[in-house]
């Protein structure tokens, strides 16, 4: 077993098909992305010395190039490790590091920022896709595939590191295919006829999501700003037609927002699946308003890649269901690879309605962190993974998701959920983005607090806010204080950094 085998089966019976699109332009045909990726997986292995299990690093925006590298990584039975490309040197130097990676590739022109790396991994040897050296790989002896065995490591995936230093989860080949196969039961049914978009990170989800596309055929289009560029994918969509993306839900709220200002209609786009962080119900209704019944929600975890569940197309247009509301705010069905339950502290199942920690099991998890045998053994204890997430199923297995375990309020005693709260504010049409905190009360233990973004010109206040948590939540929810803020501090995946928020209360006195 071997990924690399996905594109070489499809390069074998649809050669010709389109496979890879830069913007307008057609960059290659399925035969000549397969001959590309064997002939750089030939100089990975020959010029470039490295052997089966080597881990080599990508560090750079979206490239049609990308796709290549990956699979001539996995061609020559190497290990990829991706790397966001919006990290900072020094995040990366530390990635590198940690992984022990022997190859970085890059994009651009050498610069001081490569001191770094190799300051932090002396054997390191870094290559740039715009450099010599890479035409000379690209322009090497094809090889055969390497096989693989099941477990083999094939994509170490750094978390985001919202609350500590990101730690390298270890994904194999199963864990992949798995998930690939996952795709077009739980998600979407991918074909040939489809053209993926890559509007978000192809070192993230957005990346694996080639999988099911090279499987079926379709084509891959990386967008030229090699960003999320609201009409610049618009624009994609018009041209190619039938186009899947995966957006984050701060991306969406972008798209909507250009579709709605500019009056178009989202023509072209088949399938949005948005995931990756909370998209709460004032905004997935707004989306659905603007842009129709095109989404699919996935929840799932760098440790379960994209799958955990899914909330189906189906679901979310399902708008006569008596409980349509409530659906479509939960994170959908357990995928079908997997088993999720609600467990409490000791790990035991707990009954629909009642709130505790979500454990996986099941074939895309992965085999744990990288050289941290401690941090694996806690995440998988007992077999299962421990999400850090918590949530209730209903009657019916839909999965609400409450918070992350560490961002839960205790405030006398009682658990608040910030996500309860949030929900509510968004529903103010002045509210653009909020997020709930607990600060340390000498009295309550934690008191709630919301930090609040208004949208542009709008003048809300703090009485409006508590009025309508007033009308919509137990007395005990509603924040103590409301702080307004130009922006909300997030990370490179555009996750609220509430760790950031709780500092932030501490040291400014802010309360
Ligand atoms: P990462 O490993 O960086 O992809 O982050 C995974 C975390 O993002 C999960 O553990 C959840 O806390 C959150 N997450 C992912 N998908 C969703 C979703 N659909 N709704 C709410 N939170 C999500």
């Amino acid at each position: 077993m071997n990924l690399a085998h996905l594109l070489a089966r499809t390069a074998r019976i649809f050669p010709e098909r389109p496979a890879l699109a830069f913007g307008d332009l057609e960059w290659s045909s399925y035969a000549g992305l397969a001959e590309r990726a064997a002939r750089i997986a030939g100089g990975l292995r020959g010029t470039m010395h490295l052997r089966a299990g080597d881990r080599v690093a990508l560090f750079m925006a979206n490239r049609p190039e990308y796709l290549e590298i990956l699979y001539a990584i996995w061609h020559a039975g190497l290990v990829a490790v991706p790397i966001n490309g919006r990290l900072h040197p020094r995040e990366v130097a530390r990635i590198v590091a940690d992984a022990a990676a022997s190859l970085l590739v890059v994009a651009g022109e050498v610069s001081d920022d490569w001191q770094i790396w190799i300051d932090c991994t002396p054997a390191l040897r870094i290559v740039s896709v715009d450099g010599a050296e890479y035409v000379q790989l690209v322009g090497g002896t094809p090889m055969p595939v390497v096989e693989r065995a099941r477990d083999d490591l094939a994509w170490l995936f750094y978390t985001s590191g919202t609350t500590g230093q990101p730690k390298g989860v270890m994904l194999s080949h199963g864990n992949l295919l798995a998930m690939t196969l996952a795709y077009f039961p739980d998600v979407d049914q991918a074909t040939a006829q489809d053209s993926i978009v890559y509007a978000a990170p192809m070192s993230h989800g957005a990346g694996m999501y080639n999988f099911p596309n090279v499987l079926v055929g379709a084509r891959h289009v990386v967008p030229e700003s090699g960003s999320f560029d609201p009409p610049e994918i618009v624009e994609l969509s018009r041209r190619y037609g039938r186009v899947t993306m995966f957006a984050a839900p701060t991306m969406v709220h972008r798209l909507v927002d250009h579709v709605a200002a500019s009056g178009g209609d989202g023509q072209g786009i088949r399938t949005i699946v948005y995931g990756g962080g909370p998209m709460y119900l004032a905004g997935i209704e707004r989306a659905i308003a603007v842009l129709g019944d095109r989404f699919v929600q996935i929840y799932g975890q760098g440790e379960s890649p994209m799958t955990i569940t899914a909330l189906s197309r189906a679901h979310l247009a399902d708008r006569r269901h008596p409980r349509y509301g409530e659906r479509i705010a939960s994170v959908g069905v357990a995928h079908s690879v997997v088993e999720v339950i609600v467990a409490d502290g000791q790990g035991q199942p707990l009954p629909p309605g009642e709130n505790g920690e979500v454990l996986v099991r099941g074939e895309t998890v992965m085999h744990g962190y990288w050289r941290n045998g401690e941090a694996s053994a806690e995440a998988l204890r007992g077999g299962w993974l421990h999400t850090g997430d918590v949530g209730s199923f209903d009657g019916d297995g839909f999965l609400t998701l409450r918070d992350r375990s560490k961002d839960v309020i205790i405030s006398g005693g009682t658990n608040i959920y910030p996500r309860e709260v949030e929900e509510v504010l968004l529903r103010c049409p002045g509210v653009a983005e909020v997020a709930v905190v607990g600060r340390p009360s000498a009295e309550w233990g934690e008191a709630v607090v919301a930090f609040v973004v208004r949208r542009p010109g709008s003048p809300v206040s703090d009485e409006e806010l508590d009025r309508l948590c007033l009308a919509a939540l137990a007395r005990y929810k509603r924040p103590r204080d409301y702080f307004f803020v130009s922006a909300l501090p997030k990370n490179n995946y555009g996750k609220v950094l509430k760790t950031e928020l709780r500092r932030r209360l501490q040291h400014s006195g802010e309360g």
